[in-house]
């Protein structure tokens, strides 16, 4: 599947579903354009951390065929929906072979009991890679070109477009870039290992970073820690420049293994990015290989709001 016979093939209206960690966007589609879009509050991740493993599955199943269910009400001529999800992808079976950020789904198979109550085909991808797609049909993209989705949400996610194909990987794991590890025996990941990049350079590692300087602010969201930047408080600044210097580190490491020379910034976190934006670069020209500096383009997603979704509708929606 390329970019171009995507987009050739598909004047149809899909549903698209972007699953966050705090939120859900749902959206129609047609071509790379949303035609009607809500966002629900669904906290998935502090509902599976605070369920059983059967119950939270039942909650996100209802909660993702009552948002599909208002898109097909509103466009009855809607012909498949597509599920961005946080989560593993089996390339085979599209079950969900595990979720760090949401603890107890472990393959789990969504789209049958979906595609039953809706009666209409249903597609799932990796949130990431469908949000890279998202950004790589967008933008426009013309020549095969190669792209990096780095989302600074709740954890860090990645999506690969290598010379316009999106590459999940063999076992659905390509570009799980939020645990490269940053730093030895740095702090604990809920994938098991220590000083993961997603604990320094997502919300949550901004709340922890501020919360270590400022001593005692537990459970501090990264929003205020923005705020609290903004206003001049040096180490909330701090947190935001440590942010920016891991995602700089994560990203030189990766640039080494793929060499792409477009990096798109999405996610929530994207809107602080200019907290980040000087640390990052200068932690990035000097980790990089020298024969890569000064040639990566950076860019902030402009529609990160949107990307997910047109990438879901686009990628995972099953079309005949
Ligand atoms: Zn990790």
């Amino acid at each position: 599947l390329t970019s171009s016979n995507v987009l050739e093939k598909n004047d149809a209206y899909l549903i698209g579903v972007d699953v966050g960690g705090t939120n859900l966007r749902v959206g129609v589609i047609q071509q790379c354009n949303v035609v009607w879009a809500e966002r629900i509050h669904a906290d998935f991740s502090a509902f599976c951390r605070t369920h059983a493993g059967e119950a939270a599955l039942d909650s996100i199943l209802d909660t993702l065929a009552r948002a599909i269910r208002e898109a097909q009400t509103r466009y009855p001529a809607v012909c498949a929906a597509g599920i961005g999800f946080p989560g593993f992808i089996d390339p085979m079976t599209r079950r969900i072979i595990q979720s760090p950020n949401l603890p107890g789904l472990t393959d789990v198979d969504l789209l049958t009991p979906l595609s039953k109550t809706l009666n209409l085909p249903v597609g799932i991808e990796n949130d990431a890679l469908a949000a890279a797609f998202g950004e790589y049909v967008v933008s426009g993209q013309e020549h095969r070109e190669s792209l990096i989705y780095l989302g600074l949400g709740t954890g860090v996610g990645g999506g690969l477009i290598l010379e316009g194909r999106p590459y999940p990987g063999t076992h659905g794991v390509a570009m799980e870039v939020g645990h490269i590890i940053i730093e030895s025996d740095g702090r604990p990941c809920g994938c098991g290992n220590r000083g993961c990049m997603e604990q320094y350079a997502s919300a949550s590692g901004v709340a922890l970073t501020y919360a270590e300087l400022a001593g005692g602010w537990q459970g501090m969201d990264s929003s205020l820690v923005a705020a609290l930047a903004r206003k001049g408080d040096t180490h909330a600044s701090r947190a935001f420049e440590r942010a920016g210097e891991a995602l700089a580190q994560g990203l030189a490491t990766i640039l080494k293994v793929v060499d792409v020379s477009r990096v798109v910034i999405g996610g929530g976190m994207s809107q602080s990015w200019d907290l980040m934006h000087a640390a990052f670069r200068d932690r990035l020209e000097a980790d990089l290989i020298p024969a890569l500096r000064g040639r990566i383009h950076i860019d902030v997603s402009r529609s990160a709001d949107q990307a997910g979704m047109i990438g879901a509708a686009m990628l995972a929606a099953p079309r005949a």
